[in-house]
């Protein structure tokens, strides 16, 4: 099995608990590197390379999946126009093992579906983004994109009520790549929860708009920025962030407390079951 994704995993609920904890003076949330809550994660570059998988499932056609996946690009891109920051599709990645397999963090940022889903991963999660950073500077070195292609039905049209959209859920995992957390607005495209249906997070909300435009200015520094010191492979850790299914009434955000997140998580996790996969 994976040796990385049980560590991963408790990241990914302690990253939780200090969105939750910050929620409530911040209008959007940056992650932050692990055991260091004040010092936050970010890109020293303005271009990043992204190998997305246009190919890698079966529920819906490569053509459509690469105009979604593109179309989350530019919506970070365009944010407000007051960002530089530039997602550059190199096309499909040569290579489907990403940071989640406990891969090499080769700086190669992939977007890939997944037709096994980790075990120790929750069955809820749409989708993983496993972030790798330098922890004395918060430098994001590598980010990629897991897509539960196990669990759900994806698709790349507007108007379903039943299918999990490719651009809304791939625009919310590039926040995280970005170095963004949760947020408890429900409007902002990172918020942590998306029932099957949804296409509201494919445009950012004014939340997320003054996150990229604050972090990545255009023509400007990141705010903050520690100087980067070199990146030696032992100071390196990863941290997940991911977008859970529900069903059932949409839980209001102020049920998504700071101590009420991680058990939000679990619960759906034992209640929602998907037992067959489409068959064309
Ligand atoms: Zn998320």
């Amino acid at each position: 099995m994976i040796p990385r994704i049980p560590k991963t995993i408790l990241i990914l609920f302690a990253a939780a608990l200090t969105w939750g904890a910050a929620a409530r003076v911040c209008a959007f949330e940056r992650q932050t590197v692990d055991d260091n809550p004040t010092l936050s994660l970010y890109w020293a570059t303005r271009t990043i390379p992204v190998f997305p998988q246009f190919d890698g499932t079966t529920n819906t056609g490569p053509a459509g999946v690469e105009v979604a996946m593109l179309d989350a690009f530019a919506e970070w891109e365009n944010a407000g126009g007051c960002t530089d920051i530039q997602l550059m599709s190199m096309g499909m990645p040569a290579s489907l093992t990403t940071n989640l397999d406990g891969g090499d963090f080769d700086g190669l940022n992939r977007i890939v579906f997944r037709r096994t889903w980790p075990t120790a991963a929750s069955p809820t999660a749409l989708a993983l983004t496993t972030v790798v950073y330098d922890r004395r500077t918060g430098v994001i070195q590598d980010a990629d994109i897991d897509l539960n292609d196990e669990r759900f039905f994806w698709t790349t049209a507007a108007d379903t009520a039943t299918l999990n959209d490719v651009q809304n859920t791939v625009t919310h995992e590039l926040g995280h790549l970005l170095g963004f957390a949760h947020v408890p607005d429900p409007s902002a495209t990172m918020f942590a929860d998306s029932p099957e249906g949804e296409i509201d997070k494919r445009s950012l909300g004014s939340d997320d708009v003054d996150a990229v435009c604050t972090v990545y200015p255009r023509g400007a520094p990141t705010p903050g920025a520690v100087r980067r010191t070199g990146v030696s492979r032992g100071a390196l850790t990863g941290v997940s962030s991911c977008t859970v299914s529900r069903i059932g009434a949409p839980t209001g955000a102020g049920a998504l407390g700071p101590a009420c997140l991680v058990v939000c998580l679990l619960a759906l996790g034992r209640t929602f079951r998907r037992t067959s996969r489409r068959s064309s």
